[in-house]
């Protein structure tokens, strides 16, 4: 994964994540998951976590999980939605249709693209809650 990632201006939007249909209990403590994030060297590339334990996702008010990530520093923790998440392992399908269908949709997308690219899609609220640009609503 590239240390430094260019947010690309004209990156598409995200319309694979808000269609995804994927259930809280899918997910379990201890899971290793990857957060999608954008392109690098022709591939999906995004951000990776241990799934810790249920936690209230108040951007959607729906069951999501608490994420740790040792390289956080403040942001050890965070707290996603679990359509947001997909596993490392190769052996979950229900993971591997969802990345297989945001890479049909994104990478040839980006294809033009010099550098690697952060599609912007994510953000973090106060409450250290990472919200996708779909479940946004009223203001940041
Ligand atoms: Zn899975």
């Amino acid at each position: 994964m590239p240390d430094a990632v260019s947010r690309h201006p004209h990156a598409p939007g995200d319309v694979v994540t808000p269609e995804r249909d994927i259930t809280h209990q899918h997910f379990r403590p201890g899971d290793q998951v990857v957060i999608l994030k954008g392109v690098a060297s022709s591939e999906l590339w995004g951000d990776s976590y241990k799934v810790v334990t249920p936690s209230w996702h108040t951007p959607t008010d729906e069951d999501g999980w608490r994420l740790y990530d040792p390289l956080g520093g403040e942001r050890t923790y965070l707290t996603a939605h679990p359509r947001y998440l997909v596993h490392l392992s190769s052996r979950c399908p229900d993971c591997l249709i969802y990345q297989q269908a945001l890479r049909t949709y994104l990478v040839p997308r980006l294809a033009g693209a010099e550098q690697d690219v952060d599609c912007g899609w994510y953000s973090v609220n106060h409450l250290n809650q990472v919200v996708h640009v779909a479940d946004a609503r009223g203001g940041r």
